[in-house]
């Protein structure tokens, strides 16, 4: 993931208006078309990207404030977050706790993040006996959308890999209990010799007993069993603050798995999926939603019911509201991530008209035509 500064793009400040956004957008992708730009189209390609991008972001309000926040967006995750989504099972928004039974899913988080960092790129050997960061941990939690409202604490419990104090994360019994290694004599590294068609060819390599540390454990400290780590039960608590949006992440540094050595403990990211009621839309801090109403109401005026976040409210009717016709009610939205205030809530009317009419109905309507000078067969 490459960090880019948006702002910096489009040639704005950070409290720029929307207005001061598009203008810039609109100037700059002008310039940067790539057809005008013959010479270095490449270039140009790469810039307009650039800036549709940029664009894309800062143009959406929701999009804007967590990228303000969190210095990325949507699915711009870091790797790590996106395998343990991935291992989570399928959708990133499942619940991690449920479904699979309990604590049965977290196995395979652990091995992906342990096994990866087990067998990483050689990056041991250049981190010698300081250790390693540990890896971060995500966990999906899932909340109400009326939790949005004032925000609302969360608890979290979750499995992480806890740097053993016995042996301060070294895998030594008592963190001291190592001997130079007798495969590299303590080099770390070993000078192999192969046969070629062009003659011998020494190389060098990390020694792969001691991984590059030049000393090797001589007796594994009991605790851990020589990992350095330990499994453990974490519990903690979060704060999702209102206004929280579906796929928001929310980092608790120093929670994820613990590091080997010296390395400090890896981060948690708590990734926030929102349940919605089936019956209402959100889009930003608006909510949106149909109510049908009869016909009579329609024309007459009535209290109507109308969902919302907060659940049913009694809502006065006037008369001689039209089919399709949306009606605002106003700070019934959920509030803005940003700025803390509340959208409205837009409701689609539908009208239903009576498919039968009963005798008395018909003689009564037909007399209100004629009034109105309606002609009805
Ligand atoms: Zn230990
Ligand atoms: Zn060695």
């Amino acid at each position: 993931m490459s960090k880019k500064d948006y702002y910096e793009i489009l040639g704005v400040s950070k409290d720029a208006t929307q207005d001061d956004i598009k203008k810039a957008y609109r100037k700059l992708i002008k310039k940067w078309h790539p057809d005008l730009h013959k010479d270095n189209k490449k270039d140009a390609e790469v810039k307009f990207k650039e800036i549709s991008e940029a664009y894309e972001v800062l143009s959406d309000t929701e999009k804007r404030a967590m990228y303000d926040r969190y210095g990325f967006v949507g699915d711009q995750v870091p790797p790590s977050y996106r395998a343990a989504q991935g291992a989570a099972g399928g959708s990133p928004f499942d619940d991690f706790f449920g479904g699979s039974g309990g604590f049965g899913g977290f196995e395979d988080i652990f091995d992906m993040f342990f096994g990866g960092s087990r067998s990483g790129r050689g990056q041991r050997v250049s981190q010698g006996n300081r250790g390693q960061k540990g890896q971060d941990i995500a966990v999906n939690i899932r909340i109400n959308l009326s939790d949005t409202i004032t925000g609302v604490e969360k608890e979290i419990e979750y499995e992480r890999y806890h740097k053993c104090e016995a042996c301060n994360g070294t895998g030594a019994k008592d963190g001291t209990s190592f001997k130079t290694c007798p495969d590299c004599g303590g080099r770390g590294a070993v000078v192999q010799e192969s046969h070629t068609f062009f003659g011998n060819i020494q190389t060098t390599t990390t020694c792969p007993r001691c991984g590059g540390k030049g000393r090797i454990i001589e007796q594994r400290c009991p605790k851990c069993n020589g990992a350095g780590r330990y499994k453990e039960k974490k519990k903690i608590k979060i704060k999702v603050p209102a206004g929280a949006t579906n796929g928001l992440k929310l980092r608790v540094a120093g929670a994820g798995h613990g590091g080997t050595g010296q390395g400090n403990d890896g981060d948690l990211y708590v990734i926030v999926s929102i349940l919605t009621p089936p019956d209402l839309v959100r889009k930003g801090k608006h909510i949106y939603s149909e109510v049908t109403v009869d016909y009579l109401q329609a024309i007459l005026g009535a209290e109507i019911d109308i969902n919302t976040v907060e659940g049913p409210i009694k809502y006065k009717l006037k008369g001689g509201v039209q089919p399709g016709e949306q009606i605002r009610i106003k700070g019934k939205g959920v509030p803005d991530l940003r700025t803390g205030l509340r959208g409205d809530q837009y409701v689609k009317l539908n009208v239903e008209l009576p498919k039968k009419l009963s005798r008395k109905e018909k003689k009564l309507l037909t007399e209100v035509a004629e009034n109105s000078g309606v002609k009805v067969s």
